[in-house]
């Protein structure tokens, strides 16, 4: 039997470049995916690069949260298959939504979480975590080490939620995760540190995020699962292809937001505020490109998949870059003119937010390679040569 790779969320952004690696290393790959987010015409392309569905890749449409569903799908694939191990980018994403729907965000991201893992036993899992488990840090944290959140929390800075003005409180979303996860699995219990970690993050994706890094941990030592969680930066850019790339619906990310003004497609771009306590007023974060990314989940999960042990990791480049130096890379790049709107801040957005990614670089020897200029460059041929994405 073959075995397969089962990657959640594979025809969405980051996923579909990390299948398109996978199938380049020909490695069988399962796609699950319910396509609200992910794309089509992503499977499409792959089928005529990479060959029909049956030779290198299997794809089903279904649901995470369709408990059912999924073990159906698992039962198929497994008929003929090994799953080897899994990387989860089934999620929704976009924190100023999370703040308006939480309960969308707790269902997708916690429940359908709550079934995958259950679903799939002890397989080795990648999971896309994010920079949002670090809240809004502090300017003597930057660049952030993984154990300045131990630090935090031994500072005694996070004895209540830092959650900013959402439509839920935050005891609520606990409550929802008691009941519907601990309620039916009682080793997915909240102790006093766990509750003191979910303090931290700002905006309920990052709740939810690290709501799923701590189900990990329990799910490892109840089941012996090996994982890897992994906490993005600001992926961007796209494959040098310009064959794939960025597009969600809405866009709310700012580098294809940048470039969307750059072609007209957009009015604008606004930037959420200006008067934050940086070199220009505009909120830093640290651009990784989704190459890298792709690199490194793969690294990262036969890491676990060949015994090492479970891990938390920063995804960075330990460099920052202002909204308005975004502005300023992508005039470069595209020779354009890009229309700028000053506005007010983004609820939920931290000041300022950049990796020190040097654990995973002494442990798994990894290091981003690629800077901005080639992240903006990459953007800007897939969005100039799809300028309605892939519709
Ligand atoms: N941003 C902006 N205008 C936009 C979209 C984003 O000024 O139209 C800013 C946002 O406030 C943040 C940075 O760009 O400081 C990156 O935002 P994005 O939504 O791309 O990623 P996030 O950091 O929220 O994950």
């Amino acid at each position: 039997m073959n075995d397969i790779i089962m990657v959640t969320g594979g025809a969405g952004y980051i996923g579909s470049h990390v299948v398109k690696l996978l199938l380049e290393k020909k490695q069988k790959v399962f796609i699950f995916d319910n396509l609200s987010a992910g794309h089509n015409q992503v499977l499409e392309f792959f089928k005529k690069t990479y060959g029909a569905d049956a030779d290198s890749f299997i794809f089903i449409n279904a649901d995470t949260l369709d408990e059912e569903g999924l073990r159906k799908a698992i039962d198929s694939v497994r008929k003929n298959h090994w799953i080897s191990g899994i990387i989860d980018f089934a999620a929704k994403i976009a924190v100023g939504e999370s703040q308006q729907k939480p309960l969308d965000y707790f269902t997708t991201n916690v429940v359908g979480f709550r079934n995958l893992l259950m679903a799939t036993d002890h397989i080795p899992l990648v999971k896309s975590s994010t920079a949002a488990a670090y809240g809004s840090p502090l300017e003597e944290d930057i660049p952030l080490k993984e154990s300045v959140i131990p630090k935090m929390i031994a500072a005694k800075r996070y004895d209540r939620s830092q959650l900013l003005p959402a439509s839920v409180p935050f005891e609520t979303l606990i409550e929802w995760y008691t009941k519907e996860v601990v309620e039916k699995y009682p080793f997915f219990y909240l102790d006093k540190a766990d509750l003191e970690f979910l303090h931290i993050p700002v905006n309920v994706y990052g709740v939810t995020k690290v709501i799923c890094e701590i189900m990990l941990k329990k799910h490892e030592k109840e089941a012996g699962r090996k994982h890897m969680a992994l906490r993005y930066f600001n992926a961007a850019g796209a494959d040098p292809s310009g064959l794939i790339g960025e597009d969600h619906i809405p866009e709310t990310h700012l580098v294809p937001l940048v470039l969307k003004a750059a072609m007209g497609k957009v009015k604008c771009i606004t930037v959420f505020g200006d008067d934050y306590d940086t070199p220009d007023g505009t909120c830093i974060r640290d651009y990784i490109s989704v190459m890298d990314l792709a690199d490194v989940h793969i690294i990262a999960l036969n890491y676990i998949i060949k015994g090492g042990g479970s891990r938390t990791y920063n995804l960075g480049t330990n460099n920052g870059q202002t909204v308005m130096q975004i502005i300023e890379a992508a005039k470069k790049v595209t020779g354009r003119n890009i229309p700028v709107e000053m506005s007010g801040r983004r609820e939920g957005d931290p000041t300022a937010l950049v990796a020190d990614a040097s654990l995973i670089k002494k442990e798994l020897g990894w290091k981003a390679k690629r800077g901005i200029d080639e992240i903006v460059s990459s953007a800007w041929k897939w969005h100039s040569s799809h300028p309605d994405g892939y519709k």
